[in-house]
């Protein structure tokens, strides 16, 4: 066991350089430096690491592997409850999860979990073998979307013995993990080799199908699947409904992130579809979505990239890893102002946006502090671009069809927590059509818990 009080430092790219490319941020740890990180950790009888874990990787046991330098072994280890560790590695806020709960975090820095799974999932990629694919032979079913969720409830199955085939509508799987998380925090050739190991546990991915316009849930009963899981997600973008909004020049996040990853637009002229950025750039809200797209929008050449908040930087709900890179590249912050006007000029474009200084005052319904306009503070921002990143609903496509799958008031489908039934008999759901906008992690959370229901629910029906 190391004496060591703090993570051992994860590499980065230098950020005067990667503010103009798209390649990874952080570049990993050694097998020198897992080494020394995996023997911080105290193997706890009782490691409360794996409450924290919604996937319930058994931790101690992998991170104990990666001490002893057999690396293949703890990738093994976590595959037994994770299909997507490469990427869970990147992008799981594990200082709200697994490392929240680490004991050596009482006193010192907790074990650096998330890299070490990194590490592990990294290590394996290009020679892991899948062996032993199940037969098919326990029942058919149809997940609807291919993020996280859906990805996650597709490998469960596969690996018990379901036939399982997954209907995506864009034509590439993934989710957000592939149209919304920008290629310099999340390369796409790691989405992609991950969605290539749970397709050769025998997962078909049918792209280019939107349920809900190509077929209906009922359809999918009628063409033998005995239960459908939906994983839509939340991809439908909020906008603040302000004058000006319609003006060229203001992007949803969502549109502006899916022009640059999915359809690759930093990769101009190379992809023949461009997206505009302009030279002043203002992204309002300050999630992870909303750093994302300021931190693409400097590396598309803005020269000035703003973050418009209307709460206080405490308050920020983007990761703290998140703000800091994005501090580090040059993104400005200009806290406790909300914007209430876009202006615009005779041709339609931006010209800039009327915002008003906010102070806090007493708490509201979520325990923050609610912003408070102060009067007469309003002042005109000079920016030519907008881009909206304050949360988004699941697309009711899908639901149009099926009225029985009863939903919130929010749009979300009402789903139980522990198995994911739904209203309607047969079907599951689960991930951010469920919950709103969340996480990775509770994404896959949400996948695995259905799985087992639905195993239940098919074995059940079939006696
Ligand atoms: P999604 O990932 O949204 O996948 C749903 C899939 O369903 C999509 O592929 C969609 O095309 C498909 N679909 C929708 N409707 C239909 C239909 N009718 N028929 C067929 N297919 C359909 N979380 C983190 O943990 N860490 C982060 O750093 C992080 N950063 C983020 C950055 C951005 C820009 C965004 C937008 C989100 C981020 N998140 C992050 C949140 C996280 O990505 C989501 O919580 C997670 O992807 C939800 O998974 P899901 O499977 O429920 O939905
Ligand atoms: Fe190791 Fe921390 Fe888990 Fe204990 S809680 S087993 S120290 S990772």
């Amino acid at each position: 066991m190391s004496k060591e009080t703090k993570k051992t430092k994860m590499p980065e790219q230098n950020p005067k350089e990667r503010i103009s490319n798209f390649d990874e941020v952080t570049l990993g740890y050694s097998a020198e430096d897992a080494i020394n990180e995996a023997k911080r950790c105290l193997q706890c009888k009782n490691p409360l690491c794996m409450q924290g874990c919604p996937v319930e990787i058994d931790i101690p046991d992998f991170i104990a592997l990666v001490a002893e330098g057999k690396f293949a072994e703890a990738a093994q280890k976590i595959k037994e409850k994770n299909n997507l560790p490469a990427i869970c590695g990147r992008v799981c806020p594990q200082e709200e999860q697994c490392e929240q709960k680490c004991i050596v975090g009482i006193k010192n820095e907790p074990v650096a979990i998330g890299r070490l799974e990194r590490f592990v999932a990294d290590y394996v990629r290009d020679t892991e073998v899948i062996e032993g694919v199940m037969k098919q032979e326990k029942g058919k079913v149809a997940i609807v979307g291919a993020g996280p969720a859906g990805l996650t409830a597709a490998a469960d199955l596969a690996k018990v013995g379901y036939q399982v085939t997954i209907f995506e509508a864009f034509h590439e799987a993934g989710g957000v993990l592939t149209y919304g998380i920008p290629e310099f925090r999340l390369p796409k050739e790691i989405v992609k080799d991950e969605v290539d190991k749970i397709k050769q546990l025998g997962v078909e991915i049918k792209l280019n199908h939107v349920i809900g316009k190509i077929k209906r849930v009922d359809e999918l009963f009628e063409d033998g699947y005995d239960a459908v899981f939906v994983g839509t997600g939340a991809g439908l973008p909020r906008f603040l409904g302000l004058e000006g909004e319609n003006l060229n020049g203001v992007y949803s996040a969502n549109e502006f992130l899916t022009r640059v990853n999915l359809m690759k637009a930093y990769r101009f002229p190379e992809y023949k579809t461009p997206v505009y950025v302009g030279k002043r750039v203002a992204v309002i809200g300050a999630g992870n979505v909303a750093m994302d797209a300021a931190r693409t929008a400097l590396r598309l050449g803005a020269e000035e990239s703003m973050i418009v908040y209307r709460r206080a930087r405490e308050q920020m709900p983007a990761r703290a890893e998140e703000i800091h890179h994005a501090e580090a590249e040059g993104i400005k912050f200009k806290l406790l102002n909300n914007p209430t006007k876009i202006l615009g000029d005779e041709n339609g474009f931006v010209t800039g946006m009327e915002c008003i200084k906010m102070e806090l005052g007493e708490p509201d319904d979520s325990g923050r502090r609610r912003p408070v306009p102060i009067e007469d503070s309003e002042w005109i921002m000079d920016v030519d671009t907008v881009i909206m990143a304050i949360g988004q609903s699941p697309n009711p496509i899908l639901l149009k069809d099926s009225p029985e799958i009863e939903t919130t008031d929010w749009g979300t489908i009402l789903a139980d927590d522990r198995t994911g039934k739904t209203s309607k008999e047969g079907v599951f759901a689960g991930g951010d059509t469920v919950t709103g906008a969340a996480t990775v992690i509770q994404a896959m959370g949400a996948g695995k818990r259905a799985a087992r229901a639905i195993d239940e629910y098919i074995q059940g029906s079939n006696k």
